[in-house]
């Protein structure tokens, strides 16, 4: 029997027991945007239930992982300690969250890159709950700038790093992070494109864990030896048209500048295209999302920003964070005229960087 959903006056579409079943985007951006309320479950901090904060870099691979000294780089150029990164959640939430998302993810990344790989590729539920976790991941990143001034050196200025964001994306991907309460039912052609690829240790106080790409929702995670890349907003596009094919000749164990490139490469595919999936939410009989795809890979005839642009974009804040100066001035220059290619050698063959000595890197 189809269940009865009422609408709140934001437009929300709520259940018989008052659950928010999903947010209108007037909702989202009233409510979790501009109130804070809970971004789960809808709950007020003024309220009955009690508030905690949630980690945006899960606990567990901040404690595993990597070190709760370890800063963030911010759009601002400004760091923020990884252990004092989060956003408020009510507590209920933030418990269940641990246990039905958290805790299988945190076993999947316990595994070896060829062990995930497969798990991964084998078994659609894991997929699926990997595609959650990636757009819960990034849903907390950007909402945690609702709350970061802009200009952290002017005292009279009350601008938030997030008061430019246009909301629309992240409202599908908040739909997608809250599915596990929602009960949103994802198909399986809506999951995005995932790259799963062999990552070269990375060391505690350098950069690298994750990485994001606004315009074309893109996040990159790199935990214990896995680096996950994954277009949120694709439908699958390239695991269905070219990944076969693109990245094959890289098993090899790749540095973060590398895998870096490798996410521009993505991005960079993903502005070519002239149409992009279309997604429809459906509330009745259940409440499920599921994606049209594009007929024919159609290009755009004019590119919108180079493979070098992206490329640029995507390291010029972690380079100029990490390394202020002259020498980072001259990479960034050389990467966004002639792209700077650390996958590639002068012969177009990949470079394995595990086999060249750490004297010559
Ligand atoms: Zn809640």
């Amino acid at each position: 029997m189809a269940r009865i959903l009422t609408e709140s006056i934001y437009g929300d579409k709520i259940d018989s027991t008052g659950k928010i079943i999903s947010f209108s985007r007037y909702g989202f951006e009233q409510k979790i945007i501009g109130r804070k309320d809970c971004f789960i479950c809808g709950a007020r901090q003024d309220g009955y239930k009690k508030f905690n904060e949630e980690h945006i870099i899960p606990d567990w691979v901040i404690s595993k992982y990597s070190s709760p000294k370890k800063l963030v780089g911010l759009p601002n150029l400004t760091k923020y300690r990884l252990n004092q990164y989060k956003v408020p959640c009510c507590k209920e939430c933030n418990q269940r969250m641990g246990k039905e998302i958290e805790q299988p993810v945190s076993r999947l990344f316990e595994l070896s890159h060829q062990e995930f790989f497969n798990k991964i590729t084998q078994n659609q539920d894991n997929h699926l709950l990997l595609y959650r976790w990636m757009c819960l991941i990034y849903f907390k990143i950007f909402y945690k700038d609702t709350f970061l001034k802009a200009d952290r050196s002017d005292p009279n200025s009350d601008a938030r790093i997030g008061d430019i964001y246009d909301w629309h994306n992240i409202h599908f991907i908040h739909n997608i992070a809250r599915s596990h309460y929602s009960g949103l039912e994802i198909q399986p052609n809506v999951v995005g494109s995932t790259l799963i690829l062999s990552a070269l240790p990375i060391s505690l106080d350098k950069g690298g864990i994750f990485l994001t790409y606004y315009n074309n929702p893109c996040l990159k995670i790199n935990i214990n030896g896995i680096c996950v890349i994954m277009m949120l907003m694709d439908a699958g596009f390239f695991d269905h048209n070219f990944f076969s094919s693109l990245f094959s000749d890289f098993n090899h164990q790749l540095s973060v500048d590398q895998l870096t490139e490798i996410m521009a490469f993505l991005i960079y595919g993903n502005t070519r295209l002239k149409e992009n999936p279309v997604f429809w939410f459906k509330h009745s009989p259940s409440f499920r999302v599921q994606a049209e795809l594009p007929k024919a890979v159609v290009l755009n005839e004019v590119e919108k920003y180079t493979k070098e642009e992206i490329h640029y974009r995507l390291v010029e804040g972690p380079l100029r964070r990490n390394n202020p100066g002259p020498e980072t001035e001259a990479l960034l220059d050389r990467i966004r005229r002639e792209g700077g290619s650390t996958l590639y050698d002068e012969n177009g063959k990949p470079v394995d960087i595990s086999k060249i000595t750490r004297k010559e890197r």
